[in-house]
């Protein structure tokens, strides 16, 4: 792995919420470099900062300081067009709480950032409904997000987070909400995609039933990173 062109750099970023007396400080300073086809884990308690870092990384949220960069541009000097471009055609996010739209198939739910790209409504369907047959859901793709069970509906969020082949995929928690075996399947899946394709992922996660997968754990903790170690380094003092 070299380090010299990583996909994610970050340099004393911060983050504060609000102003004045309701200020409330996020990120304290963050420095991180994360290369192509790792396997990132953030693990840290609640509210210690780790949906809004992966937000910085993912171009959806700005930095209050310090230096952003993903695949080599600067963020700070992205306009809000030339961010959506990136998070469009490198980025797949999967979110806490899915985001699902509601009147919406499971396959055209993950079809949405192709229909982003521009890509014709058919070609879109097919590409979504085959990477659902893949997370375990062949057969409910023309079911609603409320036919479908929280784990049902977090597989579908994960699937619209890989239909695009982004570069970079960030989850917030993917595999809360599944049993072991679904939970191991979806892991085999980002392991092979970060190893067969270079893809980097980013997860944030409380399940250390999973670590096993991560080539490099962070412990947040009040907005800072505390300890950053090898997946086995990190198992090997405890956890
Ligand atoms: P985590 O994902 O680790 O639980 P978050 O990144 O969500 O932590 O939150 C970090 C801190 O920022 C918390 O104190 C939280 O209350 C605060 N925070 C998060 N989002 C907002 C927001 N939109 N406005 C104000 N404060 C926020
Ligand atoms: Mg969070």
């Amino acid at each position: 792995m070299s380090s010299s062109n990583p996909v994610i750099r970050c340099e004393n970023v911060t983050k504060v919420y609000g102003t004045g007396d309701e200020a409330v400080p996020a990120l304290r300073g963050i420095d991180l470099e994360i290369q192509a086809g790792e396997l990132f884990m953030l693990v840290g308690p609640s509210g210690c900062g780790k949906t809004t870092l992966i937000s910085i990384l993912a171009a959806i949220l700005d930095a209050t300081s310090g230096v952003c960069e993903v695949l080599g541009q600067d963020l700070s000097r992205l306009s809000k067009g030339q961010k959506n471009k990136l998070r469009a055609f490198n980025i797949g996010f999967v979110f806490q709480a899915f985001n699902l739209l509601p009147s919406l198939t499971a396959a055209e739910n993950v079809a949405v950032p192709l229909f982003i790209q521009g890509v014709s409504r058919g070609k879109a369907i097919a590409k979504a409904n085959a990477l659902l047959e893949q997370v375990g859901l062949g057969g409910r793709q023309k079911s609603l997000p409320s036919q479908l069970s929280g784990g049902q509906q977090q597989r579908v969020a994960i699937a619209r987070a890989l239909v695009h082949d982004p570069k970079i995929i960030v989850c917030d928690e993917p595999t809360s909400a599944l049993d072991h075996h679904t939970g191991q399947k979806i892991m085999e899946l980002m392991r092979a995609l970060a190893q067969d394709h270079g893809v980097t992922l980013i997860i944030v996660t409380h399940d250390n039933r999973i670590f096993s997968y991560a080539d490099r754990i962070a412990d947040m903790d009040d907005g800072r990173i505390t300890r950053l170690l090898t997946a086995q380094d990190y198992q090997q003092e405890g956890h």
